[in-house]
């Protein structure tokens, strides 16, 4: 049994169900303003997605919503037995939820939906004109912010906690410390290797031309191939390709963007987005509808995108079975002899300014970057106006390069004019979960490489389906980890997998 028949849990479910589809609404008109919205709806949209959101919020603030879940939190406290896994946790993310809407005064909310969207404008000229001290002030307050909100979530040791929190359940600066150290000092000394040795890869086959709208077919194929449903779902177009959900696993929709002259960039950004997808699409589904239909975190969501993106999607064995159909889809532009330096250009390994053109290699160098800025702001042992100076000399520690202006160096990512502390770490984490299941999958999956080979996805789907996405909330992501892999959440898994595989190519 999933969810028992209690009559408070049942007034529960009903509870939760109503927060989960105004919300779900609210991601129905936020798709819709991402994807078909014409340029004159932009005021009336965002009044309505306001709207929306405060009526969410008094759902869960409640008095109603407070009284039926602290009575069950009781109740569970008292006699835990009574109640299935379920319930439990249903009663204790409502119990999460309703904390959380009810620490943050309306008061708070407000100034900062104010600092937010006046710092989302500030930043976009600041970032247009390449000039910090537009964004400064503005981030400042975002920053102050940022540990006024920490203060009324409450932590134990740092601010910074709280934060993470919000995207990591339970996770620490600490922890994220300790977890991110080794790879970094792993990637710095092992990027210098790549760099020194005596291989270079030409990327010009990636940079000819290619139709747009055979990019997309070809995206879509691989995407249906992989396990994305189409009944349950669609791909569009977007600027910045995003998944999203409405609140139920049956209809789960994903964007991509299309550019003539980089292939990779659309192919490898739907494979990755229809990874996102296919975790949404797969939770149980007497979950839906309910707050536990989601993500357990936003690194395991991340994992489970990434684990299709890289370690199989940039792989030889992938692309040798998809590679004579990518040659179908475009028999002008490249030719079968050509698959190695194909598979070889998509794996180069290149310090570059920008985080989302990174490699696998420094990718997690442009978060570590991140990272370690922001904790430093929230504890106050940095200074807002000094930011450009740490980040390009973290840039020249790190990666070996200094941007030329602040564009393409601290101006570059949207996160922080929303007001998004704590949010980076989840994308390396997500790297790591993903190494370290891909690891455990290889062990119980025979043969993996070679249905990789043939095109064949179903043990790969099925795997992640049962060890990790079917648990929407249940589990946290710590717990899945330690469930699915036997251990806690380990950096040495991504570091194997990253010097077995670009030392084979960059023969190190
Ligand atoms: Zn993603």
């Amino acid at each position: 049994m999933k969810f028992s028949k209690n009559k408070k849990i049942q007034k529960l479910i009903e509870l939760s169900k109503e927060a989960t589809m105004l919300k779900g609404i609210g991601e129905v008109l936020d798709w819709d303003q991402n994807v078909n919205m014409p340029k004159n709806a932009a005021e009336g949209r965002s009044y309505q997605l306001a709207l929306i959101s405060s009526i969410t919020h008094q759902k869960v603030a409640s008095d109603q919503f407070g009284e039926v879940v602290k009575s069950l939190d009781k109740e569970i406290k008292e006699n835990p037995a009574k109640f299935t896994l379920y319930d439990r946790v249903l009663v204790r993310e409502s119990l999460r939820a309703y904390e959380k809407a009810t620490k943050l005064l309306k008061d708070f909310v407000e100034r900062e939906s104010e600092a937010k969207s006046k710092g989302f404008e500030a930043w976009k000229e600041a970032k247009e004109k390449s000039d910090f001290s537009i964004f400064e002030p503005f981030l400042k307050k975002l920053v102050d912010l940022a540990i006024e909100e920490a203060g009324l979530l409450g932590y134990e040791d740092s601010p910074y906690d709280a934060l993470l929190d919000k995207f990591e359940q339970g996770l620490t600066e600490k922890q994220v410390e300790k977890i991110l150290s080794p790879l970094r000092d792993f990637t710095v000394s092992f990027l210098q290797k790549v760099l020194n040795s005596n291989i270079t890869i030409d990327g010009e086959i990636l940079k000819r031309k290619f139709n747009t709208q055979k990019q997309l077919e070809f995206g879509k194929e691989l995407a249906e191939d992989s396990g994305y449903s189409f009944d349950s779902g669609r791909l569009d177009i977007a600027p910045h390709p995003f998944t999203t959900e409405f609140g139920t696993s049956s209809d789960v929709r994903i964007t991509t963007r299309v550019d003539e002259g980089n292939l990779p960039d659309s192919i490898l950004s739907t494979i990755h987005e229809s990874g996102h997808g296919m975790y949404e699409q797969n939770i149980d589904k007497a979950l839906d509808m309910t707050i536990l239909s989601e993500e357990t975190s936003y690194a395991m969501h991340e994992a489970m995108a990434r684990m299709w993106e890289n370690p199989i999607g940039r792989s030889k064995y992938f692309w040798n079975y998809q590679y004579p159909r990518l040659v179908r889809a475009f028999p002008k532009v490249i030719s079968l002899g050509e698959k190695e330096k194909f598979i070889s250009a998509i794996n180069i390994v290149e310090p570059g300014f920008i985080r989302v053109d990174a490699d696998e290699i420094t990718y997690n160098l442009h978060i570590i970057l991140r990272f370690e800025i922001e904790r430093d702001l929230i504890k106050g042992k940095v200074r807002v106006k000094d930011l450009p100076e740490i980040w390009n000399s973290k840039m020249q520690e790190y990666l070996g390069i200094t941007p030329p202006n602040d564009a393409l160096g601290v101006l570059q990512d949207v996160h922080w004019s929303y007001g998004l502390f704590g949010y980076f770490p989840s994308y390396s984490i997500g790297n790591i979960y993903a190494a370290q299941l891909m690891n455990k999958m290889n062990k119980d999956i025979i043969g993996i490489n070679k249905q990789l080979q043939e095109g064949d996805y179903t043990k790969i789907r099925t795997w992640l389906e049962k060890n990790v996405q079917q648990y929407g909330k249940v589990l946290t992501a710590g717990e899945i980890c330690e469930k699915a892999t036997g251990e806690k959440l380990n950096s040495k898994y991504l570091i194997e997998y990253l010097e077995d595989k670009f030392g084979r190519i960059y023969k190190i």
